[in-house]
Formats: structure tokens, C-alpha cells, sequence
């Protein structure tokens, strides 16, 4: 019999021992929040010893507690008998914790995942809850390390190589964002379209490195010209959109005849040869009489095969009556 109690005893030491040194955060409290047992990884990590921290309310000893949100939680796995798991992608940290990792600007405190079980007495009576802490720091940072890859694979899918603009599949998906809040919003818009005057000629004169070239300076001065909320992309090969948000036909022809003079106006450096191009544009307004962003599109098209016919190196403004 004694032989027995000893033997339980010492279970318990090693076992208390265990929990003590565990790479996870244990704290048990009672009903009421006062804290039974407070291990090493909490000493370590809060600063304060255990003989400090048992018999302390826990709300009082970390007011930065989420109180009334954790007393909830507590209730629940007290009433219940049933494990909750926080998960730091709800709830970053419960305990405000340095994170100990060399400093990367990416994670000052300790990300946490938290589970609050129920601890039974022999009993069977529920009437103590166990805190676990677990630091999961890396996890965190390597998930959100994903995330900026992932957003920044996304920009670079919507974006066009050769000149930094949009390309075509994404530059249509914003005329059709756009087209949809005018139909909530009744804000007008205007689409531009334009396309190099006898490119082939360049290509075809000082080759296809000259051409790129060509069309990589014509989107720079596009881009210098636009406003911030304006979107711009590259529709094809030599092909240029641009969505003038907020913007009326008539201040939509304006500033394309500003564009068509200050590329026509522009010298391109080729080695020993100076290149020069123009533009032809067509300009349509956003209206109801437009089934969808496509007819939008369409239009400015047409009023841009019109500037080619008419001569090129001009703007046309879509109208109705042809
Ligand atoms: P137009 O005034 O009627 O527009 O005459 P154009 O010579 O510009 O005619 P078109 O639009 O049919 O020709 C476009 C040419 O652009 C054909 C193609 O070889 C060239 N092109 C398309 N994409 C690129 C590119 O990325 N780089 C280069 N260098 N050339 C391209
Ligand atoms: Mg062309
Ligand atoms: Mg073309």
C-alpha cells in the first residue's frame, strides 16, 4: 500500500516534471480564472515566475487578456465538456508574447494556436480548464510568405511583359467591372482604342528588337499621360486600351488628340536611328444603348478603323448616327 502511494507519487513528479519543461504553454485554472499552474514555457516566454502567477486571477495578472471573449469560451468548454481550438489565423495570439525570432520585420509577437480543455477531477466533476499554448511563429510566417507569392504571381499573370501594362485578358475583365458599376452608378466612362500606324514598316525596316521598343516607349507615354484611376493595357501586338474612368466622350477625345500629338511628337533613339510613329485612336463613351462591355468595346474599335481609313495618325469619336 505505501508502496503503491509512493510509486503514484513519484508518477506524478516525473509526469509534473514533463509538463514543466514542455515546448508548449500549460496553464490550468479553476472556475473562477485562478490560476492552479502556470509551467516553464509560460515563465519563459511572460517574464513571470509560477510563484507569482498561482493563486492569481488570470484576467488581473494579464489585462490584455481578451476577457470577455475568453470567459465565454471557458463557460462553453466548462458546460459543455468539450475541447475549443483557437486557431491563430482567427485570433493571432492569445498572450502577448515577443516572438523570439531574428528580427525580419514579419512577426513581432508570437503567433498561437490555443486549446482550452476540460479537466475533470476524479470525481468526474468539469471544474478546471487547461490552457494550451502552442507556438506556431513559423507556420504563420511561412503561410503568409505564400501569400505574398501567390498575390504577387497573380499580378504578374494580370500583367503584360513587354510593357508593364495590363494584358488583355485582364484589362477586359476591368472594362466589364467597369461596364457593371455604370449600369449601378450611371458614372460614365470612356474606352479608348488605338493601334501603331504602318508598324510593320518598322519591323520590317530596322527589325523586330526596334519594334519592341517602339511599342514599349508609346506605353510609357501612355502611362505618363493617364490619371491614377485610369486602366490601361496592352490589347495585342501593337494594340493599346485604355479605360478613362469618370470621363465623358467629348474630355475623352480631348485627351487622346494630347496623346496622339505627344507620341507623334516623340523620338525614339535606335542606335544611330531616330524612330518615330503615330497613332490612330477611336474613342466610344460608355451609354445604355450598349448591350454589354464588349459592344462598348466594339465602338471605339470601329471609330478607330474610321481614324485608319480617314488617314491615320487621328481620333474618331464613336457616334451613333455612323
Ligand atoms: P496599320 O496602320 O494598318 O495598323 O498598319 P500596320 O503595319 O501597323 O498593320 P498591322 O496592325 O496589321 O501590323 C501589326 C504588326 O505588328 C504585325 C506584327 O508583326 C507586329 N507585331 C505584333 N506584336 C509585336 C511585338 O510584340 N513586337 C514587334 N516587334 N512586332 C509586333
Ligand atoms: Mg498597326
Ligand atoms: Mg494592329
Amino acid at each position: 500500500m505505501t508502496g503503491e502511494i509512493l510509486q503514484e507519487i513519484e508518477d506524478l513528479h516525473w509526469n509534473l516534471g514533463l509538463l514543466q519543461n514542455l515546448e508548449v504553454g500549460l496553464v490550468v485554472v479553476d472556475r473562477d480564472s485562478y490560476i492552479c499552474m502556470w509551467n516553464g514555457f509560460m515563465e519563459n516566454h511572460s517574464g513571470i515566475s509560477a510563484s507569482k502567477a498561482v493563486n492569481q486571477n488570470l484576467f488581473s495578472l494579464y489585462p490584455e487578456l481578451p476577457a470577455l471573449w475568453l470567459k465565454k469560451k471557458i463557460e462553453a468548454v466548462l458546460l459543455l465538456n468539450n475541447t475549443a481550438y483557437i486557431s491563430w489565423e482567427q485570433r493571432p495570439y492569445l498572450f502577448p508574447f515577443k516572438s523570439n525570432r531574428p528580427i525580419t520585420g514579419s512577426a513581432f509577437y508570437m503567433y498561437q494556436n490555443v486549446t482550452l480543455l476540460p479537466l475533470s477531477s476524479p470525481s468526474g466533476q468539469v471544474d478546471h480548464i487547461g490552457i494550451l499554448i502552442y507556438d506556431v511563429t513559423d507556420n504563420a510566417i511561412s503561410q503568409q510568405k505564400l501569400e505574398d507569392a501567390n498575390q504577387q504571381l497573380q499580378s504578374l499573370s494580370r500583367t503584360d511583359g513587354l510593357t508593364g501594362l495590363y494584358n488583355r485578358a485582364y484589362w477586359q475583365e476591368c472594362l466589364e467591372k467597369e461596364f457593371d458599376r455604370f449600369a449601378r452608378l450611371q458614372e460614365t466612362s470612356s474606352v479608348i482604342m488605338f493601334d501603331i500606324d504602318h508598324f510593320k514598316k518598322v519591323n520590317d525596316t530596322y527589325g523586330h528588337q526596334a519594334g519592341d521598343l517602339v511599342i514599349q516607349t508609346i506605353a510609357q507615354t501612355l502611362q505618363q499621360y493617364v490619371r491614377k484611376t485610369d486602366i490601361t493595357g496592352r490589347y495585342g501586338g501593337e494594340e493599346y486600351g485604355a479605360i478613362l474612368v469618370g470621363t465623358s466622350g467629348a474630355n475623352a477625345l480631348v485627351f487622346a488628340e494630347r496623346l496622339r500629338a505627344a507620341i507623334e511628337a516623340t523620338v525614339m533613339p535606335y542606335g544611330e536611328h531616330k524612330l518615330a510613329v503615330t497613332i490612330s485612336l477611336g474613342v466610344s463613351e460608355i451609354s445604355f444603348a450598349q448591350a454589354s462591355a464588349l459592344e462598348w468595346l466594339e465602338q471605339a474599335d470601329q471609330a478607330l478603323y474610321k481614324s485608319k481609313q480617314n488617314g491615320r495618325n487621328r481620333v474618331t469619336l464613336f457616334d451613333n448616327e455612323g
